[in-house]
């Protein structure tokens, strides 16, 4: 089996504790990407139905062999991850991995950097924010 790697994002993302993974990607290919995150301990996940227009056309305009969409947008689904450090290029290879098909319209994953996680009900910031029951965390402590 190929292995799908992602780039290592690091030397071109800002130093910090926490990051958001923000994927843009087709909403049938979600049950997918949602059932693999879970099995890897991931719990804290926001998923919207977006439209958006990429290389992937609605309606088709070319330019110079590619087609460019100004007026039908493509449903799409955003997920959006926040984790710490570590856990950013695992999410992005899954991402690959369970949303992938070869063809234009796949999707496209951003990684922003997150200051601070403030968890509502108790006050918590930073780590104790991040962690999730049953997340990854947990899984690890239980070794
Ligand atoms: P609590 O223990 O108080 O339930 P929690 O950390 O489990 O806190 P929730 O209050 O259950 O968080 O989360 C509310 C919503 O916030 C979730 O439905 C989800 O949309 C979003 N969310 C929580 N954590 C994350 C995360 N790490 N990344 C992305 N979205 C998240
Ligand atoms: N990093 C958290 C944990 O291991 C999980 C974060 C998340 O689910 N978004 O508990």
């Amino acid at each position: 089996l190929p292995q799908i790697k992602a780039q290592t994002a690091s030397e071109y993302v800002p130093d910090t504790k926490f990051y958001k993974v923000e994927a843009i990607l087709r909403p049938w290919r979600i049950p997918k990407v949602s059932a693999a995150l879970l099995k890897m301990g991931i719990r804290g996940v926001t998923v919207s139905d977006v439209r958006g227009f990429g290389a992937q056309g609605g309606s088709a305009e070319r330019h110079a062999g590619s087609e460019f969409s100004e007026d039908k947008f493509v449903a799409k689904v955003k997920i959006e991850i926040v984790v710490s450090k570590d856990q950013v290029d695992p999410i992005i290879d899954l991402i690959i991995e369970e949303a992938k098909t070869g063809e234009i319209g796949d999707g496209k994953i951003f990684v922003l950097p997150v200051s601070d996680i403030i968890r509502v009900r108790t006050g918590e910031r930073g780590e104790e924010a991040e962690r999730m029951s049953g997340g990854r965390h947990d899984m690890s402590n239980q070794n």
